[in-house]
């Protein structure tokens, strides 16, 4: 059997159920989950791509007991995507077997009790089923991270009276109410000069209780301010600005795509990801503009001296970060594609090399155990409430 000890705790996570698990690589995050989240990125992936677009990747879905067959784990993570790399493939199989292996050591040790796959006793969640997604804090230094959780109604229809009755009295007195998003977790690298307020690996850690009771509809703006600009880690007013603006046009991206999109979603969530170290993000920046430079060179050689023939757009969608803004050596205005959040597919040679590049930021949409599809009753107002809020907000923080 392979080693199960090869599976660990995923320990980044600012909010949600305990009992999360990541590979030793960290390429993954594999999430017990109930089968309506199952659905609805299935659902995503065959059938909305460009929601799906929002979402991290979705690699498949483990279903682990005692009695699962090790050698049968490659045909139970069915990859959709099929711009996967071949190595994250092998790492997912990988990773499922080796938590196969920690299902049956737990089974032996239960002596034939529930055989329920349940990495932590605490987890709520009575479930065998995981969903196995991208980790979207993967390939970054010191990741910073918010979790904005969407909605001024935070319950589904299928709540019972006690739970809508008990999150409609949390929303009347957080920015859920006041915004249609609440802080639900957050963390920032070296967040504080005072030692006693960072967690062993120097993040300030906002757990749920901050943004219940001290992020107010009057102090929300400051306290993202906090999040996104940060002299203490070496991420000044420039810095910050260029990140903020990276954020905005995503922001305006996401709210594109929920207007065209027909779900409801009740306590999703928008996690937002950057480099949280200033000197690591600003290389990053550096070495993304450069590299974006030299494959628009490329693609100029290609078509020789025909100046005629425009320059094919980047993939997907862009931003602009000024590169002297942050870097100082290297002049103009580069386009930065989508790499500097996402991974990218297609069979462009760039490809490989854009993959090994630092990342910069990530916005994805998490959490979706009470969404569903909605065909035919139009788009999502109660979650796009909070991603407009995030849009002005974020257009204050870019100014
Ligand atoms: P829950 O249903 O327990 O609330 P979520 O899907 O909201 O689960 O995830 C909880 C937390 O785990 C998030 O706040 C985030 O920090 C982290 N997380 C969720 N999905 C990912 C992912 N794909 N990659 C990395 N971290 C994630
Ligand atoms: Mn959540």
């Amino acid at each position: 059997l392979p080693n199960h000890a090869d599976l660990q705790p995923y320990n980044h996570a600012v909010a949600g159920h305990d009992g999360t698990l990541s590979d030793p690589n960290g390429e993954l995050f594999i999430k017990p989950c109930v089968q309506q989240e199952i659905k609805f990125y299935e659902e995503a992936f065959e059938k909305h791509p460009d929601f799906a677009s929002l979402m991290p990747v979705y690699l498949g879905t483990l279903s682990l007991n005692s009695a699962t067959d090790v050698e049968s784990l490659e045909e139970q993570l069915p990859v959709i995507a099929d711009h996967l790399s071949q190595g994250l493939k092998e790492e997912a199989v990988r990773a499922a077997k080796a938590a196969v292996a920690e299902a049956v050591a737990e089974d032996a040790a239960g002596q034939g009790e529930d055989v329920r796959w349940k990495p932590n006793k605490n987890r709520k969640i009575p479930t065998n089923q995981s969903v196995v997604l991208e980790n979207t804090t993967y390939g970054f230094k010191k990741p910073n991270i918010l979790d904005a959780k969407l909605g001024q109604r935070l319950w589904a229809d299928d709540a019972p009276t006690e739970k809508r009755q008990r999150f409609d009295a949390i929303s009347k007195v957080t920015t859920n109410g006041s915004h249609g998003f609440r802080i639900a977790g957050m963390r920032v690298y070296k967040g504080s000069d005072k030692p006693e307020e960072l967690d062993s690996d120097s993040y300030r850690v906002y757990k749920k209780d901050y943004g219940r009771l001290q992020v107010n509809k009057d102090n929300v703006v400051g306290e993202i301010r906090k999040f996104i600009f940060n002299a203490r880690a070496g991420i000044d007013e420039d810095l910050g600005q260029a990140i903020a603006q990276a954020f905005l046009d995503d922001l305006r991206r996401v709210a594109e795509v929920l207007s065209n999109a027909e779900t409801r979603m009740y306590s999703a969530s928008l996690l937002f990801t950057y480099e949280g170290d200033g000197e690591a993000l600003r290389a990053a920046i550096v070495e993304a503009a450069s590299f974006s430079e030299s494959s628009e060179r490329r693609k100029q050689d290609q078509v020789g001296d025909d100046k005629a023939i425009v320059m094919e757009e980047p993939v997907g969608k862009g931003t602009t970060l000024d590169a002297e803004l942050v870097s100082g050596h290297i002049e103009g205005d580069l386009r930065v594609m989508e790499f500097l959040g996402d991974a990218v597919d297609g069979e462009d040679e760039d490809d490989d090399e854009l993959s090994n590049l630092p990342r910069i930021y990530s916005l994805k949409l998490i959490d979706f155990a009470h969404a569903e599809w909605v065909p035919g009753q139009g788009p999502d107002e109660n979650s796009l409430l909070g991603v407009r809020s995030l849009i002005e907000i974020f257009e204050e923080l870019a100014r």
